[in-house]
């Protein structure tokens, strides 16, 4: 698969970090969350057909959103332009930088909307390519090959993706359902070559079963992939022993808590006891002790509404807001704090 032609591009980027605006030095990122969404729509397949956005967000209802009481598709749709710029832009002054973008193919990606908003708001942004999970892509990818996916992926980073000329500069998150469907393993395994052929870092989906994460991380293994450039999205909500915690750092992934901001146990896509910024902080801390700061990698994962500023949420600057103070007061050194924001991003998302 690797063309003259693709070699040559490769050697190009090579160390740099490829965001929608064109190539930067890793060093420019500063400080970095490793799993956001800025322009998506993730509303459920089965719900589109409903065809409308529910009810408006109000003062009244928006905790009740929020939360998960009350259904209201729109609030899993961000396609406004204009409130992204505002949104990453205090961003920026809450100390942010840099942001990874991550609404791959089944999740609407916008990349010329990312190019309006990365040069509205002055922050970096790293786009996502590849596919979300089975039941979020397009029926006809259910014939597709390896090859073929691996094509297109590999086509997304070298010269742009969905009918752009935006390039991704990371591939995923690469989506994972319960049990693994035959066509995600096909994109993984896609995402193993692709990781190969490029010098991209993988972004895993993983499906909520506890075992999950060690199976794709095996099966990426199997596949090839450097496992160092492999992150393990969404830990906060997949695993909750250390046996199983421990297990995954073994095998050298980075392993991503991207959900910080959710402070409430309930969360309304799975009964489990979702952990509060506290508690992932915790679970920081005893990978530290054991070794894994290289390993870490944190975020918040706003992909709805209810989650930015102008709707009542903590929005993109709540890790250096809020988290950040609170690392301070839990006797995290600032070593450790930029390891985690600032040297593991460059690390990841430097071309290799
Ligand atoms: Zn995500």
């Amino acid at each position: 698969m690797n063309t003259n032609n693709g070699l040559r591009t490769r050697e190009a980027r090579r160390g740099c970090v490829q965001t929608v605006l064109g190539l930067i030095e890793p060093i420019a990122l500063a400080r970095t969350l490793m799993h956001e969404h800025i322009l998506c729509d993730i509303r459920p397949p089965s719900w589109k057909t409903l065809g409308s956005f529910g009810r408006e967000i109000t003062l009244e209802n928006r905790y009740a959103i929020d939360y998960g009481e009350v259904t209201a598709p729109g609030n899993l749709v961000l396609d406004d332009r204009n409130t992204a710029i505002q949104e990453l832009r205090r961003f920026r002054t809450d100390g942010g930088n840099s942001i990874v973008e991550l609404s791959c193919g089944g999740l609407h990606p916008d990349p010329n909307g990312l190019v309006e908003v990365a040069r509205g708001s002055d922050v970096h942004i790293v786009m996502g390519c590849g596919y979300y999970v089975d039941e979020y892509q397009d029926p006809a990818n259910q014939s597709r090959s390896v090859d073929n996916f691996a094509t297109e992926m590999l086509e997304q980073i070298e010269r742009g993706a969905w009918g752009t000329d935006v390039r991704a500069g990371i591939l995923g998150e690469i989506g994972c359902q319960t049990p693994w469907t035959g066509l995600e393993r096909r994109v993984m395994a896609a995402a193993a070559e692709v990781q190969r052929d490029s010098g991209a870092a993988v972004c895993v989906h993983p499906a909520r079963h506890p075992d999950q994460p060690f199976e794709a991380a095996t099966f990426l293994e199997q596949q090839g992939a450097d496992l160092s450039r492999v992150i393990m999205s969404h830990l906060d909500r997949t695993i909750f022993d250390d046996e199983r915690l421990f297990r995954l750092a073994d095998t050298g992934v980075v392993l991503e808590f991207d959900l910080f901001g959710i402070e409430t146990s309930f969360y309304k896509w799975a009964d489990i006891d979702m952990p509060n910024d506290a508690q992932r902080l915790r679970t920081l801390r005893r990978l530290i002790d054991r070794g894994h700061l290289e390993q870490i990698a944190i975020s918040q994962d706003i992909c709805y509404k209810t989650r930015l500023v102008c709707h009542g949420g903590h929005g993109y600057g709540h890790i250096l807001r809020n988290v950040v103070p609170m690392m301070m007061r839990r006797g995290f050194s600032s070593e450790e704090i930029a390891t985690i924001l600032e040297h593991t991003p460059q690390r990841l998302l430097a071309l290799v």
